[in-house]
């Protein structure tokens, strides 16, 4: 059974008091906190087993490619691929979309082409294929968002032709958190021969993903954001797709025989994956999946989907409050402002109470732009938020509309 008590003892973190208070962290959008059990087992491998990966012959560095090996195989039982070769590990989401883009780009991408995004997109889904577009003169396409923060599929049905090569989208939107109709995307995309590239930022922590019923062909995530480590991340690609692209950078490992008058490349995932990886990240964010594993990621999206109900209802009651994103499926994340307050002073007061959220432009200036806002406040949850929180939550907003009233 989800206990919410039981896992909040493994974050420690979270029986800080901050300015006296205790904190209320509601800044998981940006990062998630680390249970005890990757910390520890980071610790472990850095204090009795560091050594370079898939190098060496010794003890040390065969336990520690076997320990990077393994994470790879709970990745993809975590999302479901067919094949660890089909699992790169990357710095996180925005190189794994980077790798993409020029990879991908470099193989699939010619005059004229045309790529799709979302006016919903964080810029890490946006800014690499418009740089894509520049290098090889093809056109970025965008599908708008109406006014409940869901993305117009009608736009979309019109904008597929056979130009467009490859459709990028957010599986939940870090702004609205719209969560998307990704499947119909997907198929939609490939009726028409294209590929289709999904964000899971802010998916791979609250719902569950399997990268066969999806039939994805690119998907990205974060080590950070699902309660590992920063600086480590994810590409799924289908095998058959990721063999026909060139590699990213050369280097070290993702060679087979170097001569200067011909160098041959390694098999995948190796291929992309140069130099020496963040191993004992890697280490940490499978201990991670496998902690999420272990509490359930469907018991988990419950206890959210009822949380988030519970923030909705309640930062409904609070006077002026403006709610941006309000889609009918919508995920872990509440972006607001209130009437007349800037959300740098609402960020700052919350924080005096121990509160902490994210303000500004959240990485996504066209929908900042789309609702002619400056900035907006954004409360997000994790597995760990309670009621209660959400209550102090509310409270703070209520506290700050009635000083800026007076
Ligand atoms: N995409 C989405 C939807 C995000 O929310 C984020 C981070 O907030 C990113 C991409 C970029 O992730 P990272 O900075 O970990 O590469």
């Amino acid at each position: 059974m989800f206990d919410v008590n039981r896992i909040r003892k493994d974050f420690p973190i979270l029986e800080e008091e901050i300015y006296g208070k205790p904190l209320v962290y509601l800044d998981n959008g940006a990062t998630t906190q680390r249970p005890l059990q990757v910390v520890e087992r980071m610790t472990e491998y850095y204090l009795r087993y560091n050594s370079n990966v898939h190098r060496g012959v010794h003890y040390l560095s065969n336990k520690c490619t076997d320990a990077n090996e393994q994470a790879r195989e709970t990745v993809r039982e975590f999302i479901n691929a067919v094949s660890t070769d089909e699992i790169i590990f990357t710095r996180g989401t925005t190189e794994s979309i980077n790798l993409v883009a020029h990879s991908f780009g470099e193989a699939f991408i010619r005059e004229g082409d045309e790529i799709i995004v979302t006016e919903m997109e964080h810029h890490a889904n946006i800014v690499p294929w418009q740089m894509l577009c520049e290098r090889k003169k093809a056109v970025l396409k965008v599908v708008p968002f109406n006014g409940k923060g869901e993305l117009n599929m009608e736009e979309f049905g019109k904008l597929l032709n056979e130009r467009v090569k490859l459709v990028g989208v957010a599986y939940v939107s870090n702004v609205l958190g719209t969560v998307n109709p990704v499947k119909e995307i997907i198929d939609a995309a490939h009726a028409f021969g294209a590929y289709v590239l999904v964000d899971g930022a802010q998916a791979i922590q609250h719902i569950p993903v399997d990268m066969q019923a999806l039939d994805c062909d690119f998907f990205a995530f974060s080590g950070h954001k699902v309660y590992g480590p920063t600086g480590v991340g994810v590409l799924y690609g289908k095998r058959g797709l990721l063999e026909q692209m060139p590699p990213w950078q050369g280097g070290g490992e993702m060679i087979k025989e170097v001569r200067f008058e011909k160098t041959t490349y390694n098999d995948l995932p190796f291929k992309f994956e140069a130099g020496t990886p963040d191993f004992i990240g890697v280490i940490g964010l499978g201990e991670a999946l496998e902690y999420v594993k272990g509490i359930g990621l469907q018991d988990i999206a419950s206890y959210e989907h009822d949380l988030m109900n519970y923030a909705m209802e309640q930062i409904r009651t609070v006077p002026n409050i403006i709610l941006f994103g309000e889609a009918a499926e919508k995920s872990s994340v509440i972006s607001f402002g209130i009437g007349g307050i800037h959300h740098f002073d609402l960020g700052t007061l919350l924080d005096k109470m121990g509160i902490a959220i994210r303000t500004g432009q959240l990485c996504a200036e066209p929908v900042m732009q789309h609702y002619g806002v400056t900035g907006m406040a954004r409360a997000s949850i994790a597995m760990y938020n309670t009621r209660e929180e959400i209550d102090v939550f509310c409270e703070g907003l209520r506290k700050i509309e009635k000083i800026f009233k007076l």
